[in-house]
């Protein structure tokens, strides 16, 4: 692939080099740096970006992800340095009998030049997200997260100094952690409780109703999704071909729809061969509401009443695929990417996940987070069932790693909650009046 240290952005002019088009009736946008939808009247679509230039090139003078700057919704960069690092495995790959298994290793492991100091791959959504806002932006952005997304947008933001609302689950505090001490513009707030992923998504919406603050957008956002679609960018540039099979575990789905479109972006610029990509995606037994739905052959995810869904996402290892109102259904969503690729979805235990886990630090010599023990699980399943052959050019995303080898080499500072709201009071009417009043003490 071609490589420059050109700038770019200069050749342009004033021509953004993107634009977004929505997947219904493809209405299409200049980018305001906020949009997240389409404003005619349709059933839900998600927007995609469209980069005029089709070629990718490979800026390696820009700082970690921003390598693959023209597929990303972004007109400058931020400092960050996380960028997956795809490599050809021999040690897993010897075991399961596969000539080609390419690992997408996203987290810390510096002797492979991997350093996302979250230790997760959600350190590339953070840093498009932001940089896809204009830095003359005032208002306050408001993120929701179960946990990893929190810790990449709170260590990016604060090593930017950029203002930043972070809502997490109580249970969930604990994972908002840093190798440097969290800058003070970022804020976090738990829903309290028993709280999880729905409720913090609901009290970040409470706080995004109020003056001078947005919010992220989460799965709508295409800086969200160009930033983690780097996974497959980086695969294909290292493989020299998109692959044959792409493997990730899910919450929201969110990386599988970038998986995807970053596949059909490649296959748009055409050096990357013209095979097929199928995705193989995967979540945690009893938590899988989007599993279940594929395999019944429905674009509906079943009703779940929050009383059994909380139940089950407590029983599941893999806590941060704990979405349950994914996009699935919705036009462009995790439905329409499977079936565009003629893809799978599984199943895994949690027995299985601590043998997936296990397997690859042992051949693989680094440690893995649960919800990349799923995927590795799940690869595993595909291998015995014979759903890939050994020949097949394979790229497994090890969505997060290295996180026991960044606690064994560094000290973490954890970011302490300002407020505090419980279960009860998220769906308040008076939620709103108080949020305003406990802001504007603490902010
Ligand atoms: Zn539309």
């Amino acid at each position: 692939m071609p490589e420059t240290t050109d700038n770019t952005e200069s050749k342009r002019g004033d021509m953004s080099k993107y634009h977004l088009k929505c997947l219904s009736c493809g209405k299409e946008y200049e980018d305001d740096h906020f949009r997240m939808q389409c404003d005619a009247q349709h059933e839900p679509s998600l927007l995609r970006s469209v980069y005029i230039d089709k070629k990718l090139t490979l800026h390696k003078d820009k700082p970690g992800m921003f390598r693959f700057y023209d597929y990303l919704p972004v007109e400058r960069t931020i400092e960050a340095k996380g960028v997956p690092v795809t490599y050809k495995s021999t040690g897993l790959a010897e075991y399961l009998g596969l000539e080609n298994l390419y690992i997408i290793f996203n987290g810390y492991w510096p002797e492979k030049n991997a350093r996302m100091d979250t230790a997760s791959f959600k350190e590339l959504e953070a840093p498009s997200v932001l940089a896809r806002i204009s830095e003359h932006n005032r208002d306050i952005l408001v993120v929701a997260s179960a946990g990893n997304t929190g810790r990449a947008f709170a260590n990016i933001c604060s090593s930017n100094k950029i203002p930043l609302v972070l809502v997490v689950p109580e249970v969930s505090v604990k994972k908002i952690w840093s190798i440097r001490p969290f800058n003070e513009c970022v804020k976090l707030i738990c829903a309290g409780g028993n709280s999880d992923y729905f409720n913090a998504i609901s009290l970040a919406g409470a706080i995004t109703q109020l003056d001078g603050f947005f919010p992220e957008g989460g799965a709508r956002n295409v800086g969200r999704r160009d930033g983690m679609a780097t996974t497959v960018l980086d695969a294909a540039t290292t493989i020299g071909k998109t692959p044959d099979h792409y493997f990730q575990a899910i919450g929201s789905g969110t990386g599988g729809i970038a998986a995807w479109e970053s596949y059909l972006r490649l296959t748009e610029d055409g050096s990357y061969g013209n095979g097929n990509m199928k995705l193989h995606l995967s979540q945690n037994h009893p938590f899988t509401p989007m599993t279940d739905a594929w395999i019944e052959g429905s674009r509906d995810i079943a009703p779940m009443s929050e009383e059994e869904a909380k139940e089950k996402i407590h029983s599941i290892t893999a806590s941060v695929l704990t979405n349950r109102k994914p996009p699935y259904s919705i036009t462009g969503g995790v439905y329409d990417v499977l079936n565009a690729s003629s893809g799978h979805m599984y199943s895994v235990t949690n027995p299985e996940i601590a043998e997936a886990m296990d397997l690859f630090e042992e051949r693989e010599n680094i440690d893995i987070c649960s919800a990349a023990g799923v995927a590795a699980g799940s690869l595993i399943k595909a291998v015995k069932n014979k759903t890939v052959n050994k020949e097949d050019h394979i790229a497994l995303n090890i969505t997060g790693g290295g996180e026991n080898k960044l606690r064994r080499e560094h000290d973490l500072h954890f970011l302490n909650p300002v407020l505090s709201i419980s279960e009860q009071e998220i769906g308040s009417d008076g939620v709103t009046k108080k949020l305003e009043n406990m802001f504007a003490a603490v902010l």
